[in-house]
């Protein structure tokens, strides 16, 4: 698909005085490996509680949301009282945490995730200065997005649909703790607006790759769904990161550079907190970004999320390596 008629990159909202960079603040041409520094959405329940440094332009972002996506924000602050509860007194035994692994992803499925992988969790999910989760592991689970409302990007229509499926992640994340609670094991949901970085965790967990427009590739919906995770104690075996052929494709790809409206997509991996990586320029993604209700462009424009695609396209993909 090709976007409808994508508004160009004029603002209203304009900085008296410019912030900080974003990219600056994410560590970008930064050699040493350390926490990220949140930026722009935060519950700012880490320790200090400075304002953010583009805190303004996320004010912005939800003053200009339309009531269709603030009913299902609202909705989702609501379900927020949900994520911890009381934990069964009568623990299950787990003899083999691989089994239990297994059970508990097939329960996410079950519940209505799409993808569901578990990794351990580390400093690559935590912001700098911020609690970490009294946890050890974290469930990542991938929610798929309607991709016949998501094709409206970046109009208001697409932007209900993500914020309905954040909503639905949360949803998820809430049953599945509970149901860990059950078996008499601490679990607590992650979902939306929580501190902690879901990506690299997702990563860790193999639901799928970073692509070059900065989010999840999966083989199976390609970038068209949105991260909830459930962190336990509950002993599980681990999954490990995939290589589906991403690289492959994103490297002789320009698909998603070339309809960013605001040109924010690097064609190359940058330097980012010590690890190399596809990166997008934060200062110019971010006020389109907030401009339209969450863009989203790059995610739906992309073959991956073509509904069908995946699985072929990294088999293709793969085939010609070993060719
Ligand atoms: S549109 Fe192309 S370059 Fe961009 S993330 Fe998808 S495959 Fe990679
Ligand atoms: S979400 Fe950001 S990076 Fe993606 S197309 Fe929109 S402005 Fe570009």
């Amino acid at each position: 698909m090709r976007p409808d008629n994508p508004p160009p990159p004029v603002y209203p909202f304009q900085y008296r005085e410019q912030p900080r960079s974003g990219n600056e603040i994410n560590g970008l041409n930064d050699p040493a490996r350390k926490r990220a520094t949140p930026v722009f959405h935060s519950t700012g329940r880490g320790g200090g509680r400075q304002p953010l440094a583009w805190e303004a332009l996320d004010n912005f972002f939800n003053l200009v949301a339309s009531p269709a996506c603030m009913w299902q924000v609202v909705r989702t602050l609501w379900q927020r009282r949900g994520y911890a509860g009381p934990v069964a007194d009568t623990q299950v035994t787990v003899d083999d945490p691989a089994v239990m692994s297994e059970q508990v992803k097939a329960k996410a499925l079950e519940l209505g995730a799409g993808l569901a992988g578990v990794s351990v969790i580390d400093d690559d999910a935590l912001y700098d200065g911020y609690p970490a989760p009294p946890y050890r592991y974290a469930i990542s689970l991938g929610i798929p997005m309607d991709r016949e409302e998501m094709l409206h990007v970046p109009q208001q229509r697409a932007a209900v649909e993500v914020m309905r499926t954040y909503r639905r992640a949360g949803r998820i994340a809430i049953e599945l703790a509970a149901w860990i609670r059950s078996l008499g094991w601490p679990a607590q949901a992650y979902a939306d607006g929580e501190d902690v970085l879901q990506i690299p965790m997702a990563l860790k967990a193999g639901l799928g790759q970073l692509g070059k427009h900065g989010s999840m590739i999966s083989k199976k919906f390609g970038s068209n769904f949105r991260l909830a995770a459930v962190m336990t104690d509950l002993p599980l075996a681990l999954d490990a990161p995939v290589d589906i052929g991403v690289d492959d494709l994103c490297l002789n790809c320009q698909r998603c550079t070339k309809d960013c409206p605001p040109d924010a997509i690097l064609d190359t991996k940058q330097l980012v907190r010590g690890v190399e990586k596809w990166y997008v320029d934060f200062d110019r993604c971010i006020p389109y970004f907030s401009m339209t209700e969450g863009c989203g462009i790059c995610i739906e424009v992309c073959p991956w999320s073509e509904p069908g695609r995946g699985p072929r396209l990294s088999e293709k993909l793969l085939a010609k390596r070993s060719s």
